[in-house]
């Protein structure tokens, strides 16, 4: 949709372009910005044009996602085939994903902070770290759990700009299950889990039922339902009401550790 309100667009092509003046703010893909009003915008501050790398190997043997990457170029990366599984399915869990894949970037779905964020979910589950730009030039890092707040809420300030999420070889070693339900077939997700074991034992990633992503631990299929009753809050919207987001939870949860853990 057009934005009535927009008079200006800088394409930053440096660091210090990314200081926003009121009513700025950054531009990604577009795909959410341009997707409904904007009340008070006035500015967008391209990020595009930065020209980061959207993957990059690191020394480590980790992996390090731009902000910018795109969805679709995620989805191409050559992950170990248990995550590139992931990827995929994460990916293809975006609402009319075919249509978004490769205009939205992974950050923006991150900064959105949307219960239904797949690369979200995704990241949790590979146990990222955001790299977040500080406006006063230095840098911090937080873990994508902890990064997304609340519907719509990350820890970022404003001026903060997330830089790129970085993947721990441990994560590219790991197995994972992946369950998800909406409302209809291709519908916005009502709830996500991924189920994830490696060395230290198995995780679940919950997603799209609760208002933020949650990480529990599972050493068994018979813990499942003590840890899903540590839950006390679930998400409500037109895509499913608390209690069978709940249920249905429970279900997937069970469902993805017995996957990953047989
Ligand atoms: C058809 C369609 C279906 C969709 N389905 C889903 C869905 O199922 N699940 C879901 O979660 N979302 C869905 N979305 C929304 C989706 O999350 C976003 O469209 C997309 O992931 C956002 O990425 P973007 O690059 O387009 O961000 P933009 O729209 O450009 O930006 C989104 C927000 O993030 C901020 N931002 C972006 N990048 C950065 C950065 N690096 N640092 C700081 N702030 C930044 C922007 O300022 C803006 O506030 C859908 C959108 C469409 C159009």
């Amino acid at each position: 949709m057009d934005l009535t309100t927009v008079t200006g667009h800088r394409r930053a092509t440096g660091r210090a372009d990314l200081a926003l003046t009121p009513g700025e703010t950054y531009l990604a893909g577009g795909t959410w910005l341009f997707s409904e009003p904007q009340p008070g915008l006035t500015g967008l501050v391209d990020l595009g044009s930065l020209g980061w790398a959207p993957l990059e190997e690191l020394s480590s043997g980790g992996v390090r996602i731009g902000a910018t990457c795109t969805i679709a170029q995620l989805h191409a990366w050559p992950w170990p085939s248990a995550v590139a599984d992931l990827v995929g399915q994460c990916a293809d869990s975006l609402l009319m994903s075919f249509k978004v894949q490769h205009a939205a970037t992974v950050g923006g779905n991150v900064c959105l902070a949307l219960p239904a964020g797949a690369m979200i979910a995704l990241l949790t589950a590979l146990d990222a770290e955001a790299v977040i730009w500080t406006p006063d030039g230095g840098e911090r890092r937080e873990p994508v759990a902890t990064l997304v707040r609340d519907p719509g809420l990350t820890s970022l300030t404003r001026g903060e700009v997330l830089r790129a999420l970085e993947v721990a070889p441990a994560a590219l070693a790991a197995s994972y299950a992946f369950a998800r339900i909406a409302l209809t077939p291709y519908g916005r997700t009502s709830a996500m889990v991924i189920a994830r074991r490696d060395a230290r034992g198995a995780t679940l990633t919950i997603a799209g039922s609760t208002p933020r992503p949650l990480v529990l631990e599972v050493a068994s299929e018979a813990e499942v339902g003590a840890a899903i009753d540590t839950i006390h809050e679930w998400y409500a919207d037109p895509h499913g009401a608390p209690d069978w987001r709940a249920a249905m939870t429970r279900r997937l949860a069970v469902e993805t550790v017995c996957r990953v853990l047989s």
